[in-house]
């Protein structure tokens, strides 16, 4: 794992997926078993944690930036590293999306997750909204970084974390438990404790209710697992007979 973007110093593509999420864990739930999926197709998947998860109940930042290591190797990303907005305050500022433009201009990435743009947690919906300004910043020549522009082909927005209808879903069947293992990785957010035992569920608790999430949207896809996206464009399509659905 590359421990500072500006360490690849590559012009080509360092990652083909990043994933950007607010905190440390949210891709473990969101689109976890989809780079999974992707890495096992051949593709290089990386993690952009915007924070570090100083203002969590449990655990600290050190701890965390532990465990989230262990959770990018379960993963099998490339790459993974956090920023520095501080947690529980994610701001949409020109400051962040340059951050976040110079990480997006190392790794190159063609599809980019986002997090879902409207949801319960600040952090959440800001990010949505930071990180796909600073996609589109990544490709202005004239923001400079010392680094080339480079604007994604694609910007996918993780929805699970919200209750709307998915564009899509990526069947993560043969992923699911190691979904569930890299989750488990947070073992000071998960592991059986006093501390925080009102706001947190029991690890017993967390087995049933994620594989119940990707249970629920697997069966709208017709799949045992399945993780849900959202795409804002509309699709193009050539030919009528390649659309991929579930049976019916
Ligand atoms: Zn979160």
């Amino acid at each position: 794992m590359t421990a500072n973007p500006s360490a690849s110093g590559a012009s080509s593509a360092v990652v083909d997926i990043l994933a950007i999420a607010a905190h440390r864990d949210d891709v473990e739930q969101t689109c976890g078993g989809t780079l999974l999926r992707m890495q096992a197709q051949g593709l290089h998947t990386g993690i952009l944690d915007l924070t570090r998860g100083e203002a969590g109940t449990r655990g600290s930042a050190a701890e965390r930036a532990a465990e989230a290591a262990e959770a990018a190797r379960i993963l099998r990303v490339s790459w993974r590293q956090a920023l520095d907005l501080p947690d529980g305050r994610v701001e949409n500022t020109y400051e962040n999306r340059l951050k976040i433009v110079r990480v997006l201009r190392e790794l190159r990435p063609r599809v980019v997750i986002l997090p879902y743009w409207r949801g319960r947690h600040p952090d959440h919906y800001t990010s949505a909204t930071l990180g796909y300004e600073a996609c589109f910043l990544a490709g202005l020549a004239k923001i400079h970084t010392g680094t080339q522009p480079h604007r994604p082909f694609k910007i996918l927005y993780a929805s699970l974390y919200a209750d709307v209808r998915p564009s899509f879903v990526v069947d993560i069947t043969p992923f699911a438990e190691q979904r569930l293992a890299s989750l488990l990785a947070y073992r000071s957010q998960y592991g059986a404790q006093p501390a925080g035992s009102g706001l947190f569920v029991p690890e017993a608790e967390i087995r049933e209710r994620t594989l119940a999430e990707a249970r629920h949207y697997g069966l709208l896809a017709g799949v045992r697992y399945g993780e849900p996206f959202v795409q804002k464009e509309v699709g193009l399509v050539d030919d009528l007979m390649l659309i991929p659905v579930a049976s019916i």
